[in-house]
């Protein structure tokens, strides 16, 4: 039996196998292997695509998000008010900001940032919020702003799985005074190697963030502070190039095979809901079993590929143990993770394999 993945990199690179070559191959020819004039094309195409005014090319996703809270303000002591159910890298980013990550619980039928629970989690040292668009979907970000704003608080979006994910027309990283993003190869929008990016409309950020990933020069020889190393190069910058043109379309497949998914579904299964705010992006296609482990085993006996993101959250890692947040704080995000199953997706999948992981599925509830 065919196997199925949950992605499919090389399927993708088969498809821009010419245009991708040819670009590398302009870098080397003109060894402009760090920043230089892809970076900075591409910096400029990315921040249009995203409708926010400036891009600044980093060398991660975890160092943009770090970089972006750092450029808004937060400062050693600073609460952070994040979600648990995220990749390690979102709560890592405060910390490694000086700052302390403060979980809330999740919506249970997006998963997603659950909006109520905010303002009873600031304290008089909370400085910013932390929404991550998990999955592909934007969190409800109309009263998100209007507590930040009643509140004195920043905001930082972590669009690592929300690349062109839309909420209320707008796309995902145009709407925090800065938004991080990350190009890890897996992602929608994946470079060949680590690449990030923070994106705001906010030109002193923008300054701020061009120098403070370049050990704060101001130019060669010149440093204004000091900052670190954290640079995109030039060959991610040229693959994201041939790849952002691709990108809507992909974006639109990822849709369609989602909505195949669905149909097949209906009620049968429980998926994440999309809501009708926006315009998902669908980086992961999530569904809850009751049995999930034994569905995850039987799954990949049948050659199917599912993940689970995330087995456990960010609360109950031992990382975040001093924390002291036992089993119990956060329900929603706790019960969920027992259940969630991510199933393969990804725009080169045949319809037919759609069809053929939702049987099998169909079949592990019958
Ligand atoms: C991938 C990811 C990151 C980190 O990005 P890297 O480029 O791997 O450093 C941060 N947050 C979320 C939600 C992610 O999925």
């Amino acid at each position: 039996m065919s196997k199925i993945p949950l992605v499919d990199l090389r399927a993708q690179y088969e498809t821009i196998k010419e245009e991708v070559d040819a670009a590398i191959s302009g870098v080397l020819s003109r060894t402009s292997f760090i920043l230089g004039e892809e970076v900075e094309a591409f910096e400029r195409e990315f921040a249009a695509y995203c409708g926010a005014a400036h891009c600044v090319g980093c060398a991660n996703g975890t160092d943009a998000l770090e970089l972006a809270l750092r450029a808004v303000g937060v400062r050693p002591g600073d609460e952070v008010i994040t979600v648990a159910n995220t990749f390690i890298a979102t709560a890592e980013a405060i910390t490694s900001a000086g700052g302390r990550p403060v979980f809330v619980d999740v919506r249970d039928d997006t998963l997603l940032m659950d909006v109520s629970k905010i303002e009873d989690a600031i304290t008089p040292r909370t400085r910013a919020l932390l929404p991550v668009h998990l999955f592909g979907q934007m969190v409800d970000m109309d009263p998100l702003l209007e507590i930040a704003r009643r509140r004195g608080l920043r905001v930082v979006e972590d669009c690592a799985q929300a690349h062109g994910a839309r909420y209320r027309g707008r796309r995902a990283g145009s709407f925090g005074d800065a938004a991080a993003f990350s190009f890890y190869p897996g992602k929608n929008l994946g470079a060949y190697g680590d690449a990030g990016a923070v994106v705001t409309n906010d030109a002193s950020i923008a300054a701020w963030l061009s120098k403070a990933r370049n050990h704060g020069r101001a130019s060669k020889y010149e440093h204004d502070f000091e900052a670190r190393n954290s640079r995109m190069d030039g060959l991610q910058g040229a693959v994201l190039r041939v790849k952002l043109r691709h990108l809507d379309a992909w974006t639109a497949r990822r849709r369609q095979l989602a909505a195949s998914y669905r149909e097949h579904f209906r009620s049968a299964v429980r998926m994440v809901l999309e809501s009708d705010c926006g315009e998902a992006v669908y980086h992961l296609f999530v569904v809850r079993l009751s049995r999930r482990d034994e569905a995850l085993r039987r799954l990949k006996g049948s050659g199917i590929d599912a993940g689970i993101h995330y087995p456990v959250p960010l609360h109950l890692q031992r990382a975040y143990s001093h924390l002291e947040m036992p089993r119990g704080m956060l329900p929603v995000t706790e019960h969920a993770a027992d259940q969630i199953l991510s199933l393969p997706l990804y725009p080169e999948l045949a319809t037919a394999a759609v069809e053929m992981v939702s049987r099998e599925c169909l079949k592990l509830i019958a």
